[in-house]
C-alpha cells in the first residue's frame, strides 16, 4: 500500500510543478474564480463551450499541491466532454476524496483516483475540489467569486 501512495505522491507533485492547460483563455465564454481560504488555494478556471460540449478548459492561479494537482487533472479530464459528463465526474470524485466512492468508481475515475488519500484529510477535501467547485460555477454563469466557505 505505501508504494501505491508514493505513487499517488509522485503524479500529484508532477503536476503541480507542470500543470497542465495553466492559462487563460482570452476567448472564453464561461470562467469563475473559487477561493478556498482555509489553505489560500485561489484559481480561475476558464470555459469555451461548442453546444454542451467543453471545447477547451484552462485554469490559472495559486495553490497547495492538491489543490493545484486536481485542477490540473480536472482540465485534462474534461476536454471534450459535455456539461453533463463533467457534472457526473465532479460527483464521483466527491465521492471519492470524501471517502464515499466505491471500489468500481475509482476505476472509472481513471487518473483521479490518485486523490482517495484525501479522504482521510478532511481538511485537505477543499484543496481537492475547489477547481471542480469554481468549474460548476462557470458553468452556472456566476459572476461572483465563490468561496468554500
Ligand atoms: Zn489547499
Amino acid at each position: 500500500m505505501s508504494d501505491l501512495r508514493d505513487l499517488y505522491q509522485d503524479v500529484i507533485l508532477e503536476h503541480c510543478k507542470a500543470p497542465r492547460n495553466y492559462r487563460e483563455i482570452p476567448a472564453a465564454d464561461h470562467k469563475a474564480e473559487g477561493f478556498n481560504p482555509l489553505c489560500g488555494d485561489r484559481f480561475t478556471v476558464y470555459l469555451a463551450l461548442d453546444g454542451d460540449v467543453i471545447r477547451d478548459i484552462s485554469f490559472q492561479g495559486t495553490g497547495c499541491a492538491i489543490s493545484k494537482a486536481s485542477a490540473s487533472m480536472m482540465t485534462q479530464m474534461l476536454k471534450g466532454k459535455t456539461r453533463e459528463e463533467a457534472e457526473k465526474l465532479f460527483g464521483r470524485f466527491h465521492d471519492l476524496v470524501t471517502g464515499h466512492a466505491p471500489a468500481s468508481e475509482e476505476v472509472e475515475l481513471g487518473k483521479l483516483a490518485v486523490f482517495s488519500g484525501v479522504s482521510e484529510f478532511p481538511v485537505r477535501v477543499k484543496c481537492a475540489t475547489l477547481a471542480w467547485h469554481t468549474l460548476q460555477a462557470a458553468l452556472e454563469g456566476k459572476q461572483e467569486a465563490i468561496s468554500t466557505e
